[in-house]
């Protein structure tokens, strides 16, 4: 897995996401665990993943740039 992957369920820093399977944008504005892909199914999602579109994965910083 590329490191720009992370799976459901990882705790990350605000930013957006994109499915790493079917390529559902989801933007995570509060800093938390990542959900499960709202088109999830098993079948067509076998890596689990969110691809990172911007804001790092686990780091603490870069701000949200509208973040109110
Ligand atoms: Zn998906």
């Amino acid at each position: 897995m590329k490191k720009d992957e992370v799976p459901y369920g990882s705790d990350v820093s605000a930013g957006s996401y994109a499915c790493a399977d079917c390529g559902y944008k989801y933007s995570n504005q509060s800093k938390k665990s990542l959900p499960p892909c709202p088109a999830f199914d098993a079948n067509s999602h076998p890596k689990r993943a969110w691809k990172i579109l911007s804001g790092r994965g686990d780091a603490a910083q870069d701000p949200y740039p509208n973040g109110r």
